[in-house]
């Protein structure tokens, strides 16, 4: 369509399936980038090829990170028994933005889904249990997003974790319903954490 030479057009197809770009805007995108080659194009490539060589998922709680173990879990005044889960790592990041939680955290990488068939082993469920378990943990926080899928994830960990005695609450108001943790300003998921509930 747009007649670009078939690598360009191959460039321009991949960068239309990232989040919130379609085929038109990857199009401009690529026009950017071509047009700064030497400040924007060639580092960003070498970045991407690195970031994609050397970016790992935390093996203990899924965040990404250079390591096996990432900065958060192996920093020890980060172990206060206190794990918050979350669904992905974008919501790690906006938690960590907003500079109200020093516990450590758990991402899922999704939600509960007959329809995708993701159950509990995709989501790393067994391994929040073992956790638990293994830490010590006083409380677990529900961070999911409200959504329909998030609430029902939520349910079924709360289900799985009664009998470990671990507390289990979530976050209060402030996180509107069907919203998204990574949409939130910084202030608002702050809140939204110190005032928590039981779940
Ligand atoms: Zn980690």
């Amino acid at each position: 369509m747009s007649q670009a030479p078939q690598d360009i057009e191959q460039l321009i197809g991949l960068m239309a399936r990232l989040p919130g770009l379609g085929p038109r805007s990857a199009r401009r995108a690529v026009l950017m980038l071509l047009k700064k080659r030497g400040t924007v194009m060639a580092p960003l490539a070498r970045i991407m090829a690195e970031v994609a060589e050397n970016a790992h998922n935390c093996q203990t709680c899924g965040n990404i990170s250079g390591a096996t173990t990432c900065e958060i879990c192996s920093d020890d005044r980060r172990a206060t028994g206190e794990i918050c889960v979350v669904e992905d790592v974008a919501d790690l990041w906006a938690l960590e933005r907003g500079q109200a939680f020093k516990g450590r955290y758990h991402v899922l990488g999704g939600t509960l889904s007959a329809l995708d068939a993701i159950g509990p082993e995709q989501l790393r469920i067994p391994a929040l249990v073992e956790r638990v378990t293994s830490e010590n943990a006083r409380e677990v926080i529900l961070a999911l997003n409200a959504t329909v899928d998030g609430q029902t994830t939520a349910h079924y960990i709360a289900e799985v974790l009664e009998g470990t005695g671990v507390s289990i609450t979530s976050l209060a108001q402030g996180v509107p319903i069907g919203g998204e943790l990574d949409y939130l300003d910084d202030g608002t998921i702050g809140a939204a954490l110190r005032a928590r509930r039981k779940f």
